[in-house]
């Protein structure tokens, strides 16, 4: 299973540990170093078998690729998952963490690591106590913390570029807006939308945590049919699929989450319906713009936002180039990351 997965990857390296004290299986993708050292943050999930891991690790590794390309940093993409028995706590937790410090200090900066699904600053603080390859460690250990503010304000930026697309006007103000998912992205992008004066519906599975943005909530299982302007899906991937496109009462899709689209035909489907879909390794990128930017290029919080603000003009240009080449938006992206690795692109410039 692990041959067949990575003979037909197109990355460059994983490297696999196993970790004998908890059963933690590791693997660390580097996708791509030609822009830079790959980024990416780590992962800790229990998954069904190791191979699913490392099928996850690949894929979202050269997501990180793309994205990355796409918002003009110069650095590859590269992912890291562990794929723990159960969630560790504690010192158990903290052990695991330095040794797979450790693993990462080992591969001499190839991979620089952040946080992702189920890892956080003070995780970033007990691998920073190994190694320099870590970015958002806490701001008392010399980090940027956590970044999410700036992917909720890149996602906000993009629902506004797309709304001018659609309807010629990027207010957002008597938009309705469905934030889908109200944790540390969905539930920052429900203030933004709610203080720009968006008419903002959330849905989440943890109704209280939906209950605490203030917007009026929506039961999970009827958020998809929602009539609304925007669907900003930001919980899990693969929520645009054969199933769920058909029901979508929405003009536009334009959400945090990775990986929303189950298939690539899925933005066929979305482009047939005549609903517009911000790509989400583009509209998503803020959050390594904060990582990357102030950690790393030495950008202020001014630049950070200027540059998290232009997540929306990549948006517009790349709508506009879908729209003139009749193909979908995530082709256009796609395209655009692949002129940027300096790959052959298949279309016109954007
Ligand atoms: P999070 O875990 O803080 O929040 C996810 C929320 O979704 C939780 O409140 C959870 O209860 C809810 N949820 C789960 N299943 C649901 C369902 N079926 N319906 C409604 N709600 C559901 O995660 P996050 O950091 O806010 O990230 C959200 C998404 O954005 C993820 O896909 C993540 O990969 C992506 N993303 C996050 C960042 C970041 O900076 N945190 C950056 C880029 C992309």
């Amino acid at each position: 299973m692990f041959e067949e997965l990575l003979r037909q990857w197109d990355g460059e390296e994983v490297v696999v540990r196993h970790d004998r004290e908890t059963g933690t299986w590791i693997f660390v993708c580097v996708h791509s170093t030609t822009l830079g050292p790959a980024m990416g943050g780590t992962r800790m999930k229990e998954y069904g078998a190791p191979a699913e891991a490392l099928e996850d690790g690949l894929r979202l590794a050269s997501g990180m690729t793309r994205k990355l390309a796409v918002a003009g940093l110069p650095c590859g993409g590269g992912k890291a998952v562990l794929a723990v028995p159960r969630v560790f706590e504690g010192d158990e937790r903290r052990r695991l963490f330095e040794r797979y410090g450790d693993l990462i200090d080992a591969l001499g900066g190839t991979y620089v690591t952040g946080p992702d699904v189920n890892t956080g600053e003070h995780d970033m603080d007990t691998i920073g106590s190994r190694t320099p390859h870590v970015f958002c460690r806490s701001a008392p250990n010399g980090g940027s913390g956590d970044p999410s503010i700036h992917t909720a304000l890149g996602t906000f930026h993009g629902i506004r570029a797309a709304l001018r697309h659609v309807y010629g006007d990027d207010a957002v103000i008597g938009r309705r807006v469905l934030v889908q998912g109200t944790g540390s992205v969905g539930g920052k992008l429900a203030r933004l939308l709610l203080d720009a004066g968006a008419v903002v519906l959330v849905s989440d599975v943890d109704e209280e945590r939906a209950r605490s943005t203030g917007a009026e909530t929506v039961p999970p299982d009827e958020a998809l049919e929602l009539e609304c302007d925007v669907y900003a899906p930001c919980a899990l991937g693969a929520t645009l699929n054969e199933e769920t496109i058909p029901g979508l009462r929405c003009r536009v899709v334009a959400g945090a989450a990775n990986n929303q689209l189950a298939t690539p035909e899925d933005g066929e489907r979305l482009r047939a319906r005549g609903i517009l879909y911000a790509p989400d390794f583009v509209i998503n990128a803020g959050g390594a713009m904060h990582g990357i930017g102030l950690e790393q290029l030495g950008w202020d919080e001014v630049e950070l936002e200027r540059r998290v603000e232009g997540i929306g003009e990549t948006l517009t240009r790349i709508f506009e180039w879908a729209e003139r080449e009749g193909i979908t938006t995530d082709e256009a992206a796609e395209r655009l990351a692949a002129e940027r690795l300096g790959r052959p692109a298949t279309g016109n410039r954007p």
